[in-house]
């Protein structure tokens, strides 16, 4: 059940007059030395944008009860901590005391992420009889749906998606459930070796031994990749997702023939919309500026927003941090491009002579965050922001 609507002023909390005025300026200001460009889509996406919602809405419809998340709402720090702030705990996941579904009475609510939950802990939740509030964004739900109608007709699925992201222990949990057979890869280089493997270049005990923490339990690849659908997690690299759809797709005409490939392969792109737009804002934006460096706001655990940084990473000096707490004058934390640890880098900022720095966030994070970091890369070159701005 959707609770009452909340209070306007807790759903603007996150909103930013600055990020709105760089909107309305045509995504870029100068100041001083410094230039300041937006890449045209950016930030909070619709699915994020409406779970947030539904969350406060929950906080004041329920102020006497328990809320609960059933792990991270979105791969935010400030997001997640605002929450806790707030009265929310989380059963699982970075911020939970650990007591998981024990902790959680009938009388309480929980909430769904929009990245949705692995199935046992949606049964879970139903065994305690709590209130459910579900806030998966419906396009997690469409390759959830998808996979289904797959999974009848006998197909395997083939997940190209980051293993252990919410969403796609989520959609790994639903498979099992169906009684489907899933393999997880993450890249191209994954993806080659199940490649590889249908045509006969590497042997099944070859594929396991590198794959097999990545596909579901009891995987026989010379059986369960026969019949091949591919998905995608709908935060992933459009473009890789795409080439790894067309490789896939030749190597099962290869083994099969052009007249039965029906039969064997099937894609569906499940890249949302969101994810899109701004993937293709942000190659907009490194394309056509001359920028000096770009600056990728969002939470390290968060799929997107690595994306992000890896689309503009090759054409221009590029920095994925979480908020402005990670900008110094003398050097900037950040997430290198597909790395799992954040370093630290020295001599990132110019300190003479015009700068052109580019920005974007990833679907997880706030206006707010955003407009921080815009400010303090401001500040940190020697300018500052006008008082209109
Ligand atoms: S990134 Fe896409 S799939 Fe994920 S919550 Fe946003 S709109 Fe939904």
């Amino acid at each position: 059940p959707v609770p009452p609507e909340g209070s306007e002023a807790n759903r603007q909390s996150y909103a930013s007059t600055l990020v709105d005025q760089l909107r309305a300026n045509d995504y870029r200001l100068e100041e001083g030395r410094v230039t300041l460009v937006m890449a045209r889509m950016f930030g909070f996406c619709w699915g994020v944008d409406k779970a947030v919602e539904i969350v406060q809405d929950a906080l004041a419809a329920f102020p006497n009860r328990q809320i609960w998340l059933v792990n991270q709402m979105i791969h935010n720090p400030a997001v997640n901590q605002d929450l806790i702030s707030r009265g929310i705990k989380f059963i699982k996941g970075t911020y939970s005391d650990g007591q998981g579904f024990a902790a959680v009475s009938k009388d309480d609510v929980a909430i769904i992420p929009a990245f949705s939950s692995a199935v046992e802990e949606i049964l879970e939740l139903e065994k305690i009889g709590c209130e459910v509030i579900d806030t998966t964004c419906p396009w997690v739900l469409k390759p959830h749906l998808r996979t289904k109608r797959n999974i009848e007709a006998g197909f395997t699925t083939l997940i190209h998606a980051t293993l252990g992201h919410d969403e796609t222990r989520a959609t790994c949990s639903l498979i099992t459930h169906e009684k489907g057979k899933y393999l997880v890869v993450r890249d191209l280089d994954e993806t080659q070796l199940v490649i590889d493997f249908i045509r006969g270049a590497n042997t099944a005990e070859d594929l396991m031994k590198a794959l097999g923490n990545a596909a579901s339990p009891d995987f026989d690849p010379e059986k369960d990749l026969t019949q091949v659908a591919l998905i995608n997690q709908t935060t992933m690299l459009a473009s890789e997702s795409r080439e790894i759809g067309k490789r896939v797709q030749d190597v099962m005409i290869e083994r099969y023939g052009e007249d039965a490939i029906k039969e064997h392969f099937r894609d569906f792109d499940t890249i949302c919309n969101a994810t899109q737009d701004n993937q293709d804002a942000m190659l907009n934006l490194v394309d056509k500026e001359n920028l000096d460096l770009m600056i990728v706001v969002g939470g390290f655990e968060s799929s997107n927003t690595k994306n992000l940084a890896r689309i503009a990473w090759k054409k221009v000096p590029t920095y994925h941090i979480e908020d402005s707490n990670d900008l110094s004058p003398d050097q900037v934390r950040h997430l290198p491009v597909d790395s799992y640890e954040s370093v630290t880098s020295q001599d990132w900022l110019r300190s003479e002579g015009p700068l052109c720095v580019g920005f974007t966030a990833g679907a997880s994070t706030p206006d707010t965050k955003l407009a921080e970091v815009i400010a303090k890369v401001t500040e940190l070159a020697g300018e500052s922001l006008s008082p209109t701005k």
